[in-house]
């Protein structure tokens, strides 16, 4: 099979997507790499928090270096689903298609009239780090959120313990500008609130705050804070689950969060138009799951609410699904039901928002579908080619790379 008959197509170019163009590219295989932003940088730019300095700047330079290749065609500002259709994606007549595409989607909120706040006292997580990633940049012209005491948050993953780590050091950045002290939330976030203040003759009670409020449906021991790996025996498990008692003490140790598990909300509470709080219930855990206990419902009031239940993949017309995720085959290969040659890759499959997982995943897909599954006769890649420079020419993007980057480059 030759490889100059070849060509793959990848939607979403960030850690998934450009591992996959590597294993491509490493083998001689041309690729094209579709992306809704104009640099493909997805979750490493707008979920993991702009305090992840240099480990930022690392993956950033690793999925340019990748996408940069001379064997890759790279078509910026095109969603998949809006800009071009799942089926003219199909019709490029590519010898695969990998989707790379993430997981954007905030899983739903389990009471649902909420929503009618999204935006005002109500937001997700994804548009919620997504703001505090970028809301300084020259460039960034979406809406401003203010952050206020007393959030609270649903959730009990490590994206949540981001969210409150976030609310804390903006707020007590903002608290201690009102009293003539300029501290940014990353500095915040490196040395921790209480040390900070210390540098100030400050204490946590001289800022009369109340901190934001974490709720999470089960206890501490199964959050999931530190996976189990395959086929860990019990005591292992024991060990992971004090290492979760470890982890949230830690954090709340350095941001001073509250934290209340065994709880979820049943209800919200509104007062003149507005959402004022949650409605929960206690929760007993038997045999690791949530089990609520009738009869304990009560208030929670909070100046607004961030949900952070997790992520799942955007439905794209023209793909099917199983429930709330991508009907795949089996996770292995990513391969999705009843569609030719189409497979998932990264965190749009894997359901875990982790770079290292998406990355072994794409790697592990892109090279089964490189060395097996690539059309023995190949396709016409001139033809391919040809469709794929007009979508450039759409996006206004000439083919350089590193200019491309230059140009678009957030300060
Ligand atoms: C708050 C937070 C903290 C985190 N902290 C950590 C951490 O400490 N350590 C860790 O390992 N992981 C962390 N993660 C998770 C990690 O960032 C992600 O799991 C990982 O980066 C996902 O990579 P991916 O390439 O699979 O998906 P993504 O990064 O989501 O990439 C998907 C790409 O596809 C593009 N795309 C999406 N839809 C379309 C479409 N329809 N058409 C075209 N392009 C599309 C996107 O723009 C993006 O470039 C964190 C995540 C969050 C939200």
């Amino acid at each position: 099979m030759s490889t100059d008959s070849q060509i793959v197509v990848i939607v979403g170019g960030a850690v998934a997507g450009s591992e996959a163009v590597y294993q491509f590219t490493e083998r001689g295989i041309r690729c094209i790499v579709v992306e809704q932003n104009d640099l493909s940088y997805g979750k490493i730019e707008d979920g993991l928090p702009k305090w992840h300095v240099k480990q930022r700047k690392k993956e950033m330079e690793l999925i340019d270096a990748r996408i940069g290749h001379e064997l890759v065609d790279f078509v910026p500002n095109t969603q998949i689903g809006r800009n071009l259709a799942m089926e003219e994606l199909l019709a490029l007549g590519c010898s695969a298609v990998l989707m790379a595409n993430g997981a954007w989607k905030d899983r739903p909120f389990p009471v649902k009239e909420i929503e009618r706040y999204e935006g005002g006292e109500f937001y997700y997580q994804n548009p919620f780090v997504y703001w505090y990633n970028h809301n300084e940049q020259s460039s960034y012209t979406g809406e401003q959120i203010e952050v206020k005491d007393n959030v609270l948050v649903v959730g009990g993953g490590l994206a949540s313990i981001d969210v409150v780590k976030i609310l804390q050091v903006e707020l007590v950045s903002q608290v201690l500008k009102g009293r003539g002290i300029e501290i940014g939330t990353i500095d915040l976030e490196h040395k921790g609130i209480p040390k900070t203040l210390e540098e100030f003759n400050l204490t946590w009670d001289d800022l009369e705050l109340e901190g934001a409020y974490l709720l999470y449906r089960r206890n501490v021991r199964n959050m999931p804070l530190a996976s189990f790996p395959p086929d860990a025996t019990p005591e292992r498990q024991q060990k992971i689950r004090d290492t979760r008692v470890k982890i949230l003490k830690k954090a709340q140790d350095k941001y001073l969060f509250r934290f209340k598990g065994q709880t979820q909300p049943v209800g919200i509470i509104e007062e003149e138009g507005k959402l004022v709080g949650l409605r929960m219930i206690d929760n007993d855990v038997i045999n690791n799951k949530a089990v609520s206990k009738d009869g304990t419902e009560h208030d929670v009031y909070g100046s607004m609410v961030i949900s952070s239940i997790g992520s799942i993949p955007e439905p794209i017309e023209g793909i099917p699904m199983e429930w709330n995720t991508y009907d795949i085959k089996d996770q292995e290969t990513g391969e999705v039901k009843g569609l030719h040659n189409v497979f998932g890759v990264g965190n749009a499959i894997t359901g875990k928002g982790n770079i290292r997982v998406s990355r072994n995943h794409a790697r592990e897909v892109a090279a089964y579908v490189a060395d097996k599954r690539l059309p023995e006769n190949g396709v016409d890649v001139g033809a391919v080619r040809e469709k794929v420079y007009s979508l450039q020419e759409k996006a206004g993007y000439d083919g350089n790379y590193p200019a491309w980057v230059d140009a678009n480059a957030r300060d």
